[in-house]
């Protein structure tokens, strides 16, 4: 059987769920789904990563421990994604004592074998980023991201011998090109590796910071948070059981936004490699969302938060339009007005009226009984069941590359075909003539198939509508799930659909 183990980011709790982490969400859901529907084994592992200066500065700011601070926030990022109805199959803390452990095993076994070093260091820190700078990152003196100055620290710590692996790293890479994608964020990645690495800094001394995972060969320190959140996608296997980490592991998918590919395309491996174990399958970036061509801030006010998003418009409405209006890995620009336009022409006059008409004429020539196929069955019925079994390929095809807008595009081809084939075989019309019933019924079985069709390869991209689909044509779950049923096998003559119900209302 096929796997495949899919991660998000685990997000810092110093923030609340919004568009770019609900995009990550949504990506990983929909794969989660589409993978899940088709039989692959499927592990989909998010949560929040809780240790660090920022949660300890956080907490002191609020007049609450960390440990309150990331109670109460994980539990809302935990709610979030239900109400969003993430269908993660585990929810991870760094604060989980079985993370804790991992990480310790994870730090003494590297330690061991000599990777792991003592040395006096001093840098420039930014606080914000929580790591060290060299001259040549920062932008006029200041950090690049924070555009403040960061403080120069000297101090004894813990090194991870990065360094060390930096050529079989990019060996790696060369080897297998498809490691990091989309191909620019590799080129990036292969940047850095071209540059000196030096090591990294993994730990933090208690004099400083105490709200991380001590050190378990020296008491005085905690561990870099980087070190720790990133063993998260190990530990949460460890967690559900040795046999679950040897079948996942191999197949691992990170998805992350772009702003961690350093983390993630060279930290990341580099480490795994120290650890002696196999490294991830692929990392997957995606690009950032404007708003309104905007950076979205708090000081804006543009923030668009999933859950209001989700009561104005519906969640598969939101769903639909991030995944639609996005090329994986570049950038997006989130507008009200495109969202309108995009939801009128494709979920109200596609898909919502192809819906509506077929059962709606279902119920009025036929009380909702379904009639048989023609017999021969005519070229237009042909090129319909080849449309959709068109459709069904490319979708396959884009989903495996992570071009979901292309997979999409594909579907509402076809559904778009299935409204043009109402007009050129006129049911309304043939309807009037008692001796063209027959081809009447014919007709719209042809189009409750399209119907099913259309929902088995969009219930991923849109789970609530397609479950009301499935609901209208009155179809059981195993058929619903039976992907390579071929086209008329679906509905028997005498099978009853039920009545239309608006799913997608027009938006003004
Ligand atoms: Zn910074």
């Amino acid at each position: 059987m096929p796997r495949i183990y899919i991660t998000t980011p685990i997000y810092y709790v110093n923030g609340d769920p919004h568009l770019g982490s609900a995009y990550t969400m949504l990506i990983t859901d929909t794969l989660a789904r589409y993978y899940r529907a088709r039989g692959w084994e499927t592990f989909y592992l998010t949560g929040t990563d809780e240790h660090g200066d920022k949660i300890a500065q956080a907490a002191a700011e609020a007049g609450m421990s960390p440990k309150e601070l990331t109670d109460r926030v994980s539990t809302a990022f935990r709610a979030a994604w239900d109400t969003c109805d993430i269908t993660y199959d585990h929810f991870i803390r760094t604060t989980d004592p079985y993370h804790i452990r991992y990480v310790q095993e994870l730090l003494t076994k590297v330690y061991e074998t000599g990777d792991i070093f003592f040395d006096r260091y001093s840098g420039l820190y930014c606080v914000g980023c929580e790591r060290f700078y060299t001259q040549k990152e920062l932008r006029d003196g200041k950090c690049p991201d924070h555009l403040t100055e960061p403080k120069l620290i000297e101090e004894e710590n813990y090194f991870f011998r990065m360094s060390k692996y930096q050529e079989r790293l990019l060996r790696h890479i060369e080897a297998h090109p498809d490691f990091i994608r989309p191909e620019g964020f590799k080129n990036e990645v292969v940047a850095m590796l071209r540059e000196p690495l030096g090591d990294l800094c993994i730990s933090r001394p208690k004099s400083r910071l105490t709200w991380g995972i001590e050190i378990p060969f020296d008491q005085r320190y905690v561990t870099y948070v980087w070190f720790d959140a990133l063993i998260n996608y190990l530990s949460a296997l460890k967690y559900k059981g040795e046999d679950v980490f040897t079948k996942f592991w191999p197949e691992a998918q990170h998805f992350i936004g772009k702003d961690i590919l350093k983390p993630h395309g060279v930290f990341w491996p580099t480490m795994l490699m120290a650890a002696g174990l196999p490294l991830y399958k692929h990392l997957n970036v995606h690009g950032f969302w404007t708003v309104e061509g905007q950076k979205m801030s708090k000081s804006l006010g543009n923030v668009i938060s999933p859950l209001a998003m989700k009561e104005k418009i519906g969640l598969d409405a939101f769903r639909y339009f991030l995944l639609r209006e996005s090329v994986f890995g570049q950038d997006a620009d989130f507008r009200e007005e495109s969202l309108t336009a995009r939801y009128n022409a494709d979920l109200a006059n596609n898909l919502g009226n192809l819906v509506n008409r077929t059962l709606a004429m279902q119920e009025r020539y036929f009380k909702g009984v379904v009639q048989p196929l023609s017999d021969p069955v005519p070229e237009l019925d042909q090129r319909l069941a080849a449309t959709f079994a068109q459709a069904a390929t490319e979708v396959e095809h884009h989903v495996a590359n992570l071009a979901l807008s292309r997979a999409l595009e594909a579907i509402f081809r076809a559904t778009d075909q299935a409204n043009k084939y109402i007009t050129e075989t006129a049911p309304f019309t043939l309807v009037k003539d008692p001796a063209s019933l027959p081809r009447v019924g014919a007709v719209l079985h042809n189009l409750l198939e399209a119907l099913r069709v259309a929902a088995q390869l969009l219930s991923p991209f849109l789970p609530d509508a397609c479950a009301k689909i499935f609901a209208l044509l009155n179809l059981p779950a195993e058929q619903i799930r039976a992907y390579d049923l071929p086209w008329g096998k679906a509905f028997v003559p005498g099978h009853a659909v039920q009545k239309p119900q608006p799913l997608f209302p027009r938006l003004v």
